[in-house]
């Protein structure tokens, strides 16, 4: 079992008080030695449990309000190809075809939220950020768009919004950061019908793993991916199969990213602040471009109202100008037609003297009579 929702309380209080120093901390770890937040959260996937159901990534999609897929979730055929996440898709679920066994093996991917992230020690403008949960977070109005965190990790995550011209984010799982704080699970975790999903302090985690290692030595292979893997990671896998059989990546070793890369940046200072000066300045044309560009569409917007209003102006006034003709043309008519009318009557009444009735041919009344 993860951890109880009284222990989630508990570690949330203790998360949410530390707030400020932790953005301070935050900053800190993506630029020197960082062993990992203690009690930091994180997720235990059970390969042996999962059954490909893709329902997290169902959850994955509405709580992060992402756009719908162009293929349902239920159409399990999409994994008939590997996939990867990308820009709109946070996680996915693969399958692996076991040669041996009936049955496949399913084996959900996302950010593994490193302890001593990869992505974070390539971002120079701190964009990206390890945070006290456990969650490496994403800030947006910090990102230059260089990518490297996508060319730094070694799992392949972070994707791009290259569909997006104007404000193009880099994004990935975020440990559904918002929902831990406020004290719900992740999406994902929540809705796995399996418990192929577990959430949990990172520490608990381990111990629950190797405790159904340990118990099911025939069903697990005997290693916990994600405790050492480049330092380690935050999301947890053991398996009935072996890592490298499910595409994951063994070849990495246990030194964490930032003291790799540490000693090659130390050695050119120079050209990292040069390289940071002139992208950040390739950065601001470009925000300065696109300001430009939002100015011009604006400006060309005023102008086609303004030629759409005169030439409205226009017609109304060509509207008005045919409706008065048109009225005055009835009017017209209808004077005409009176006057054919009295015309007709009066022909008729030349031809026919008697329909003509004059004073003298109108009979006599009493009263007149009596004059
Ligand atoms: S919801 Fe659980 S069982 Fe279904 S695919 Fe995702 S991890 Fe596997
Ligand atoms: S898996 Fe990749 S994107 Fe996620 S924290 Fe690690 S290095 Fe960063
Ligand atoms: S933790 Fe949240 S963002 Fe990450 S895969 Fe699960 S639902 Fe998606």
């Amino acid at each position: 079992m993860g951890i109880t929702r009284r222990q989630f309380f508990g570690w949330m209080g203790a998360a949410i008080g530390s707030q400020v120093s932790l953005h301070k901390d935050a900053n800190a770890a993506s630029n020197k030695h960082f062993t990992g937040y203690p009690g930091s959260m994180g997720v235990l996937h059970d390969i042996s449990q999962c059954i490909g159901c893709r329902k997290c990534e169902t959850a994955c999609n509405k709580v992060n309000s992402l756009l719908p897929p162009e293929r349902p979730f239920d159409d399990l055929s999409v994994m008939d190809q590997k996939r990867r996440p990308h820009a709109n898709t946070y996680t996915i679920v693969n399958r692996f075809d076991q040669p041996d066994r009936q049955l496949p093996v399913f084996v959900k991917k996302q950010c593994n939220h490193c302890k001593e992230p990869a992505c974070v020690s390539a971002c120079f403008v701190k964009a990206l950020k390890k945070s006290k949960t456990g969650a490496v977070v994403y800030d947006d109005s910090l990102c230059v768009g260089c990518r490297y965190c996508m060319i730094a990790c070694p799992f392949d995550i972070p994707a791009y919004e290259y569909d997006n011209p104007f404000t193009p984010e880099v994004t990935k799982c975020t440990l559904c950061q918002p929902r831990i704080l406020n004290g719900q699970l992740p999406g994902c975790v929540e809705i796995c019908p399996k418990e192929a999903l577990t959430f949990g302090t990172r520490d608990e985690l381990i111990q629950i793993a190797r405790q159904r290692i340990k118990n099911y030595p025939d069903r697990y292979v005997n290693h916990i991916y994600g405790e050492h893997e480049m330092g380690g990671c935050n999301w947890l896998y053991i398996s009935n199969t072996p890592f490298a059989d499910l595409g994951m990546r063994e070849d990495l070793g246990i030194t964490p990213a930032p003291q790799l890369t540490s000693g090659a940046l130390a050695a050119v200072p120079v050209v990292v602040s040069l390289w940071v000066v002139f992208i950040t300045g390739i950065h601001a044309i470009s925000k300065r471009k696109e300001q430009m560009a939002a100015d011009e569409k604006q400006a060309d917007v005023g102008r086609v109202l303004k030629s759409e209003q005169a030439r409205l102006t226009e017609t109304v006034a060509k509207l008005k100008e045919k409706a008065k003709e048109e009225k005055e043309a009835a009017v017209k008519r209808e004077v005409k037609k009176a006057l054919d009318e009295a015309a007709k009557q009066a022909r008729k009444t030349v031809s026919d003297p008697k329909a003509l009735k004059t004073p003298s041919e109108t009979p006599h009344t009493e009263n007149q009579e009596s004059e």
